[in-house]
C-alpha cells in the first residue's frame, strides 16, 4: 500500500519558465526504493502541448539563425553545469527510478558525453562544397534545422535519453519540446533549469508533463517537424505509424532482447562478470540488457557455476545505500509483471536455478524489489525468452554450435544489441558481420556506442531510418539542402534554354 510523505506537484515547463497550469488529470511519483507518493505529476492535455509548442515555435526562428559561437557559448556552459549538478541529479534518478547512485552517476556521464559532442556543433554542421561543377559554377551543401522538434522518453534513463536528443537538436538550431515518463519526472526539470542557466533563450526548451494523451496530442500536432520516441515496442511502433501519418520525420527506439553467446573457448571468469553485470545492473531496466546467454558447447556447466557464485554475492538494497548492487523496479506494477514471468518461467518447464523472490533485499518495506533470478533450459516459445521482461531475469539456452546460436540471434524479432564472448578472432569477427542487432560486442556485454557514434538497434528495435547521436542525430535534426551558385562573370552566354552541353 502507497504511502504519501511530504509530496510536491510538479509544474510543465513552458517559455522558460515554470507552468503550474491545473491539470484535469496527473500522476503519483513513487519512490521505488519504499512505494512511498513522493510527488504529483501533472498530465497535459492538447491545448497545454499547443501552448509548448507555440512558445517553442516563436523561439525556435531567432535561435535557428543564432550564430554556431552563440550556442556553443550556450552548450559549453550547460555541460559545466551539468558537471557541478550531477550528484543532484542522481539523487533524483535514485529516489524517483531506484537504479543505485553509482549506476545514477553514469548514466549523467554519459548524457554530458552528448554534451561535449554536441559543442562540435561548428564542426558537425559543416557542409560541402564542390568548386567549378560548371564554368564559374560553384555547387555546397548545408544543413539547416527543422524548426520545432519533440522527444518522448522512457522512465529508464530518465536523464540520459533525453541527453541523447536535446543537446544535439539543440546544437542544429531547433527548439526542443520534451515529454518525460511520468514515472520519473523530475530530472527533466532540473535539465530545463539549468539550460536557462547556461543562458538559453526562453521557448527553446519546453517539458509537457502527461501520459498517452500528451503523446497524442505531440504525434498531431502540426507545428512540430519531428518526433524522437525511446520506449517499449509497441509504443514506439504506434509512434512512427502515427507521427508519419501526420508528416513528420520519426525515429522511434523499441524494446529488446539482447542475447550474449558465449563459446567454449571464452575467458568464462569475464564471461560470468560480463553477464551478471549485463543481466542484473539497473535491476535489468536497460534496453541493452543481456537478457538471453546462449551457451555453446561444454560451456554451460562451468559458466552456471560461476554466475552462482558472483549472483549470491550481490546487494540488492535501496540504490542510496553505500555497497548496494542493484536496487528495486520502478513500480508496483512492473513489480507484479516481472513476478508474473518468473511463474510463467516456472510453469513452460524452465529450470529456475536462481529464485529472485526468495532473496532476502535490504530495502524500505514496500518497495518494488526482486533479487536476480536465472533460469536454465530456456527454449523459444516460452514466455521469458520470447517477450522482454525488462527485470532482473536472466534466462539460459543452450546450443550445440556456433552456427546454432547464431540462427537464435537471426530469429529474434528483436535486433538491438548482441554480444559474444570468445578467445577465437575468426568466431567474433563472423559475429561482427553475421549478428542481426544494430550494436554488437565482442566480449563487451553492452556495446553502447559512445557519444561520437550513433545509437541504435535493427528490426522491432527501432522504427525509421536514423539511429540518435552521432552522425545520424546530425542527419535526424536538420535537413539538406544544396546550392549551385554563379557570379556574373564574362563567361556568361545569355539566355539559353537548354541543358548545357559541355561544362
Ligand atoms: P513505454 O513505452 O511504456 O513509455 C515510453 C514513453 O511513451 C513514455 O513517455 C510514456 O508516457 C509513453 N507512453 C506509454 N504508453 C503509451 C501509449 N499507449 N501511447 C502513447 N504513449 C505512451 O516504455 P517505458 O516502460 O517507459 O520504458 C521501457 C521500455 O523502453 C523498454 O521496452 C525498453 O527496452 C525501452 N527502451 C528502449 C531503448 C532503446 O534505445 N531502444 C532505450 C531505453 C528504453
Amino acid at each position: 500500500m502507497a504511502t504519501t510523505t511530504g509530496t510536491r506537484t510538479l509544474h510543465h515547463w513552458i517559455g522558460g519558465r515554470p507552468d503550474g497550469t491545473p491539470a484535469a488529470r496527473s500522476g503519483a511519483i513513487t519512490a521505488s526504493a519504499t512505494g512511498a507518493v513522493s510527488g504529483h505529476v501533472p498530465f497535459a492535455a492538447a491545448a497545454l502541448v499547443a501552448r509548448a509548442v507555440a512558445a517553442a515555435a516563436a523561439a525556435a526562428e531567432d535561435w535557428g539563425r543564432a550564430s554556431l559561437g552563440r550556442r556553443a557559448k550556450v552548450l559549453f556552459a550547460f555541460r559545466a553545469l551539468l558537471d557541478e549538478r550531477r550528484d543532484e541529479l542522481a539523487a533524483l534518478i535514485v529516489r524517483e527510478h531506484g537504479k543505485v547512485r553509482a549506476d545514477a552517476l553514469g548514466e549523467v556521464q554519459r548524457g554530458l558525453e552528448v554534451v561535449e559532442f554536441a559543442c562540435g556543433l561548428g564542426h558537425l554542421l559543416k557542409g560541402e562544397l564542390s568548386a567549378e561543377v560548371s564554368g564559374g559554377v560553384d555547387s555546397y551543401s548545408l544543413r539547416q534545422p527543422l524548426g520545432v522538434v519533440a522527444g518522448i522518453t522512457p522512465f529508464n534513463f530518465p536523464v540520459m535519453v533525453p541527453m541523447w536528443m536535446v543537446p544535439i537538436a539543440l546544437a542544429c538550431g531547433n527548439a526542443f519540446v520534451l515529454k518525460p515518463s511520468e514515472q520519473d519526472p523530475s530530472p527533466s526539470l532540473l535539465i530545463a533549469e539549468l539550460l536557462r542557466e547556461a543562458g538559453l533563450p526562453d521557448g527553446v526548451f519546453s517539458v509537457v508533463h502527461g501520459d498517452r494523451e500528451a503523446v497524442e496530442a505531440i504525434l498531431a500536432h502540426p507545428g512540430i517537424a519531428a518526433v524522437s520516441f525511446v520506449g517499449s515496442t509497441p509504443v514506439a511502433r504506434h509512434v512512427h505509424e502515427t507521427a508519419t501519418r501526420h508528416g513528420k520525420r520519426v525515429q522511434a527506439l523499441g524494446g529488446a532482447k539482447n542475447h550474449a553467446v558465449v563459446l567454449p573457448d571464452a575467458d568464462l571468469d569475464l564471461a560470468a562478470d560480463a553477464l551478471v553485470s549485463a543481466g542484473y545492473g539497473s535491476a535489468g531496466q536497460r534496453c541493452m540488457a543481456v537478457s538471453v546467454g546462449v551457451l555453446v558447447g561444454d560451456v554451460a556447466v562451468p559458466l552456471i557455476a560461476r554466475l552462482r557464485e558472483r549472483i549470491a554475492a550481490l546487494v540488492v538494497a535501496d540504490g542510496t545505500r553505500p555497497g548496494a548492487d542493484m536496487g528495486p523496479l520502478v513500480s508496483a506494477a512492473h513489480l507484479e509483471r516481472v513476478r508474473g514471468y518468473v511463474e510463467r518461467g516456472v510453469q513452460d518447464g524452465a529450470t529456475l536455478l536462481v529464485d529472485g523472490r526468495e532473496l532476502p533485499v535490504d530495502g524500505g518495506k514496500g518497495g518494488h524489489f526482486i533479487g536476480p533470478t536465472l533460469f536454465d533450459d530456456v527454449e523459444p516459445g516460452m514466455a521469458i525468452y520470447d517477450e522482454e521482461v525488462f527485470g532482473p531475469v536472466l534466462v539460459l539456452v543452450r546450443r550445440a554450435t556456433y552456427r546454432e546460436a547464431l540462427d537464435l540471434v537471426a530469429a529474434n524479432p528483436y535486433g538491438n544489441g548482441a554480444a559474444i564472448f570468445t578467445n577465437d578472432g575468426g568466431a567474433a569477427r563472423a559475429f561482427e558481420q553475421e549478428a542481426g542487432a544494430g550494436m554488437v560486442g565482442i566480449n563487451v556485454p553492452i556495446p553502447v556506442p559512445m557519444a561520437y557514434h550513433s545509437f541504435g538497434g535493427w528490426k522491432d528495435s527501432l522504427f525509421g531510418d536514423l539511429h540518435v547521436h552521432g552522425p545520424d542525430g546530425v542527419r535526424f535534426y536538420t535537413r539538406g539542402k544544396v546550392v549551385t551558385r554563379r557570379w556574373p562573370d564574362p563567361r556568361h552566354r545569355g539566355v539559353d534554354l537548354g541543358f548545357p552541353a559541355e561544362g
